[in-house]
């Protein structure tokens, strides 16, 4: 710390003693203590000269990391020490074997994990994907690296206001593609919570904002609510004599954001915006018991819906969620979710795995459940076959999954995800089953391979030896492991049928004396503009290829040229290699690249880039839009609040492109309006008049569907910019009968 300039000296030893503070339970001898000073004092010297985006000594940034550990996950000192060096081997002259001889091996171990993950970034691949997948990796050695990982991300993100906003975007979706969902399944609520809470604020900042605000005025009229609600419970409670304390806790922004876009109702009409949590202290042996009393009590006052009843304590959820769930009609007639746990169960629930830990009695079960989940993890990265992006929706399918629970034959409880089928449940039992599997019988009836399960089914697989896998299976099964089984199986079938195509193959090459060689086949993958040999020989054999085109690129004495190079695949090259190129910085991205213009849209007067308009989000002048060089129709621009962006952007990090609008275009540009309202006369008749008449608009279509006195319609128009379509919605609105008008992705 000597070096550091007194004004630094004071910010970093603040954050320090912030962190011993912070982890002072976890320091139970001051050998702990010791060593965690060890690692602050070493890392503070690495990081000497280097400073955040902030301005901030960068130190201040692994302190932050260590004390997020410990304080919000519940990690211990080597955890706290190795925060600490998370950055060093990566970002200063430190080498790994500095670390194992000062620290020691289980350090080096963690400090490796870490490093490789960032340090394997390589932008011209699919970069995040691959990343993750080595992440993914790390898990059976040391969950430490994935803890450490997520509170590196968290405060990042915490910090991201700092950065670049277009760098800002891609980390944020970033962050909700991947890092959300692995909190949630290592079951640390609260860093989920505030990962998809940030990155909302970051990718849609106005939805944010907006219900960020509306929560904050709607405060007042919820803390009242919920004490009335509360107030006769608590009388009844006391009796009891149980030890408990009550919160109204309001749902976090992104949640409620979700479902304001998935039911298409406004932030009003929300009634769920928070949960009531009862949270007792409760000896372990008496929880269970406790929670129904207390689930009895509630429900003497409010009448429960019986579809909504969770009992999570009595079957964990595989992140080791332990709650008992139900929903309740309020007197004023909103239904109101009760969540009723211990304190333990309450601490696990936002704290997840690392809290487990220290209750000793429940570790057997939580363990052998993580265990279980880290082995389906294994399966599914050991299967080389898989190339990374199914890896990934398989991997995400898996993380977000509900689960249910079925019965073997013999008794033995198995865990499937929601909507799983029979054929999913044989392939959860053995691979080879699966394979073989034609039929099932569920609580004794027989059914097909694509019958869904429900909960507590009992069923018994029914196999053949001539069966084997489909690919019409793939559209049914939804397990990981039944679709990377099935894959596989049908790749091999491919294999097999690409060796007839290369034979074909190698006697058309013979007949025009060309050798068959690597250098030979990768001008034919040029040709014919395939991937890889496999898919170009598959299709050989099946006779979709041409093969007299060959002649075409022979260049004497056997050798293969092709020549041409489009413009714009050598933009798409020129992208890739400075893709490569980019520094590696903290966390990396390559939007659009360093030094690359924006594309300027609407202007016909420049020569500019091709360009065309993305089908699935239809952007107009006035929206925020990046450009995506795709593979074969050149750039297509999307908005950046596409559905399509957030998968964009961390797959394909390299190949976005900036782009803005033109200030004034008189172009028009189609955009499509969705309406729905109730049954009255002459709606269309106000409809044509508006936008023809006073707003003068083009109408490319529009269709209107009634039902039961409701009707929904979809309008096809021309306009200018996004302030014409807001004019044109508003007008809308106005009509009588008409409820709500919204733009289409
Ligand atoms: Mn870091």
């Amino acid at each position: 710390m000597k070096d550091y300039s007194e004004s630094d000296k004071k910010i970093i030893l603040k954050d320090y003693r912030g962190l011993l503070r912070a982890s002072k339970k976890f320091r139970t001898t001051p050998e702990d203590t010791a060593y965690i000073r060890k690692a602050f004092n070493y890392a503070a010297e690495a990081h000497m000269t280097m400073r955040r985006k902030s301005g901030e000594p960068y130190i201040t940034h692994p302190i932050a990391v260590a004390r997020i550990c410990t304080e919000e996950i519940g990690l211990g000192a080597t955890s706290i020490a190795c925060a600490l060096l998370h950055d060093t081997v990566e970002d200063t002259d430190v080498t790994l074997e500095d670390i194992e001889l000062i620290f020691g091996r289980r350090e080096k171990r963690i400090i490796d994990g870490l490093t490789k993950i960032s340090g394997a970034f390589d932008l011209s691949t699919s970069d995040q994907a691959e990343n993750f997948r080595k992440m993914i990796l790390t898990l059976p050695d040391d969950v430490r690296v994935i803890f450490i990982k997520l509170a590196d991300r968290l405060h990042n993100m915490r910090t991201l206001g700092s950065m670049r906003p277009d760098k800002q975007r891609k980390i944020a979706s970033e962050t909700l593609f991947l890092y959300a969902p692995l909190a949630h399944r290592l079951g640390l609520n609260a860093v989920k919570t505030e990962l998809e809470d940030l990155s909302l604020k970051y990718t849609e900042p106005e939805a944010y904002n907006e219900i960020a605000i509306k929560l904050r005025k709607s405060q007042e009229i919820r803390a009242r609510f919920i004490s009335q609600f509360i107030s006769p419970l608590k009388k009844e409670l006391d009796k009891t004599g149980l030890k408990y304390s009550i919160k109204g806790r309001p749902k976090s922004i992104y949640s409620i954001y979700n479902k304001i876009k998935k039911k298409k109702v406004t932030f009003e009409e929300i009634y769920d915006l928070f949960a009531v949590r009862i949270i007792l202290d409760s000896k372990q042996e008496n929880e269970k018991t406790d929670a129904w009393r207390v689930y009895s009590v509630v429900t003497d006052f409010y009448r429960p819906n019986p579809d909504r009843l969770r009992d999570w304590i009595t079957n964990p959820r595989s992140n080791g969620y332990e709650s008992l769930h139900t929903t309740v009609m309020s007197p004023t007639g909103k239904w109101v979710e009760i969540q009723i746990r211990s304190e333990r169960m309450d601490e696990i629930a936002e704290k997840g795995m690392a809290a487990h830990w220290k209750y000793k009695d429940s570790k057997k079960k939580i363990e052998s459940k993580f265990d279980n989940w880290i082995n389906k993890i294994r399966d599914l990265v050991e299967n080389k076959e898989t190339d990374t992006f199914d890896f990934i929706d398989d991997f995400k399918l898996n993380l977000y999954a509900e689960e249910m629970y079925i019965f073997t034959p013999k008794g033995e409880l198995r865990t499937l995800p929601k909507n799983a089928t029979a054929l999913d449940f044989a392939f959860d039992i053995h691979g080879d089953i699966g394979k073989k599997c034609i039929g099932a019988k569920v609580n004794h009836k027989l059914v097909p391979l694509n019958h869904i399960l429900s909960s507590g089914d009992q069923v018994e697989i029914i196999t053949s030896n001539k069966q084997k896998p489909k690919e019409a299976w793939l559209d049914f099964v939804v397990t990981s492991k039944a679709r990377s089984n099935v894959k596989q199986s049908l790749k091999e079938e491919v294999k097999q049928v690409a060796e007839q195509g290369k034979e074909s193959l190698k006697r058309k090459l013979k007949s025009l004396k060309v050798d068959y060689n690597d250098k030979n086949i990768s001008e034919l993958l040029k040709l014919y503009d395939f991937k890889n040999p496999l898919d170009l020989n598959f299709q050989i054999a099946n006779g979709k290829i041409d093969l007299s085109k060959i002649k075409s690129i022979v260049v004497k004495g056997g050798i293969l040229k092709y020549e041409k190079e489009s413009v714009l695949t050598s933009l798409f090259r020129r992208k890739q290699k400075e893709a490569k190129k980019l520094d590696q910085g903290e966390i990396i991205s390559s939007f659009g690249g360093k030094s690359s213009e924006a594309i300027i849209l609407g202007d016909d007067s420049l020569k500019q880039v091709d360009y065309k308009i993305a089908k699935c989000c239809s952007p107009i002048p006035g929206d925020n839009v990046f450009g995506f060089l795709t593979i074969n129709e050149g750039i297509k621009i999307h908005r950046t609040n596409c559905p399509n962006a957030v998968q964009l952007m961390s797959h394909y990090a390299y190949r976005v492109l900036k782009a803005k609008w033109k200030s004034q275009t008189l172009k028009e540009f189609s955009v499509g309006v969705e309406f729905t309202g109730i049954d009255g006369m002459g709606i269309l008749n106000s409809l044509t008049n508006l936008v023809t008449g006073s707003l003068n608009i083009n109408i490319k279509s529009l269709n209107i569907g009634s039902e039961a006195g409701f009707f929904n319609g979809n309008l096809n128009a021309l306009v200018h910019d996004t302030k014409h379509l807001d004019d044109l919605m508003k007008e809308m609105k106005k009509i009588e009968g008409i409820k709500t008008v919204e733009r289409v992705y």
